[in-house]
């Protein structure tokens, strides 16, 4: 990890008291402080994520967007808007409709990350940011092929895996409960929304002002743990996360 990672992380399981309203009469609430990473994945959809970036620049608070690449071809303005509010880019593969671990087919998953990143272009932030497609939200070997794996090396990109998966894109009510429940089991939650139209985006200013109130603190930089590849260099074990689906020669 580099000196810049380690500044951006900002952990801290440690708890704090909060004090309880004078009327109330009971002991104070103990309240677990936590840090806060939000991400918005398969957009860019033109309903919801404007509204989604007011809520964001309301609140003052800084994401990564990982963006599906059909979606981008007609909408890259709304990604460029994301980008001017200080938001990062990142590559959530082409057509978003298989993850790459279950493709066997030579080229295929390089592409889906090739084709997203020329289209996000200068948008991209420095560290190549890709978030695999899990198929709902798992962690497992579905989510790289070894041709995936040795694409995102070769060229340097670093994939961001999440910790908190609220459900929000199949069960849009409720999600806040869930979201603020698993962030706050976490020291550094890096939770994975959706800017598509659910309905479920409504709630984001909730959520969000639930976590503050609570004593969340919101960055942008994401836990080391969720980070397996930074710059193309692995930083933990990889084969959790790659299928042996491969039957290509050929990284690139
Ligand atoms: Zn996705």
């Amino acid at each position: 990890m580099t000196a810049a990672r380690a500044e951006g992380i900002q952990c801290c399981a440690a708890s704090r008291k909060k004090p309880a309203p004078e009327s109330a009469g009971r002991l104070p609430i103990a309240y677990v402080m936590t840090v806060i990473t939000l991400t918005f994945d398969n957009g860019p959809e033109p309903d919801v994520t404007p509204r989604v970036l007011d809520t964001l620049r309301r609140q003052g608070i800084r994401a990564t967007f990982f963006v599906v690449g059909e979606k981008l071809r007609e909408r890259r303005h709304l990604a460029e808007r994301a980008h001017a509010d200080c938001h990062w880019i990142g590559n959530h593969t082409y057509t978003h409709r298989m993850p790459l671990g279950t493709i066997a087919e030579p080229g295929v998953a390089a592409a889906e990350i090739e084709r997203t990143e020329k289209l996000i272009g200068d948008l991209a932030h420095p560290r190549r940011l890709f978030r695999p497609f899990g198929g709902g939200g798992q962690l497992g070997p579905r989510l790289l092929n070894r041709e995936a794996l040795r694409y995102l090396q070769k060229k340097a990109y670093t994939c961001v895996l999440w910790n908190v998966i609220c459900h929000d894109w199949s069960r849009p009510d409720g999600w806040v409960e869930r979201a603020l429940d698993l962030s706050f089991a976490q020291a550094h939650a890096l939770v994975v929304l959706h800017d598509l139209p659910t309905g479920a985006m409504r709630d984001l200013d909730r959520f969000i002002a639930a976590a503050k109130d609570r004593g969340a603190t919101f960055v942008q930089d994401f836990p080391d743990g969720c980070v397996p590849i930074e710059r193309g260099q692995l930083t933990a074990s990889i084969a959790p996360y790659v299928s042996g689906n491969d039957r290509c020669t050929a990284a690139s």
